[in-house]
């Protein structure tokens, strides 16, 4: 097949070059911002504080912020040389 068509016919593998360093190629990836660890304990004290009907305000809270925190994503580029990370915008 004709290189060229190949190219036209997949712009989702759009790469560019690293800047950090000599020859590393950065690809498109999705990372989680933030500790989905924490975001899972936020949850669960958060459900514990709504069953257990105190501070069930508070618990809502923490619910809704473990929540965003688990799911959250950012598009990122990412160098498959050094692992260098750029923010996309
Ligand atoms: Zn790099």
């Amino acid at each position: 097949m004709d290189p060229q068509e190949e190219t036209r016919k997949a712009p989702a593998v759009e790469t560019i070059p690293c800047r950090l360093c000599e020859g590393g190629v950065m690809r498109r990836a999705a990372i989680k911002p933030y500790n989905v660890n924490v975001g899972i304990a936020l949850v669960v004290v958060g459900v514990l504080c709504l069953f257990a009907g105190v501070l069930s305000l508070i618990g809502l809270i923490m619910l809704l912020t473990g929540g965003y925190l688990i799911i959250a994503k950012k598009d990122v580029w990412l160098c498959d040389r050094c692992s260098a990370m750029v923010e996309r915008l």
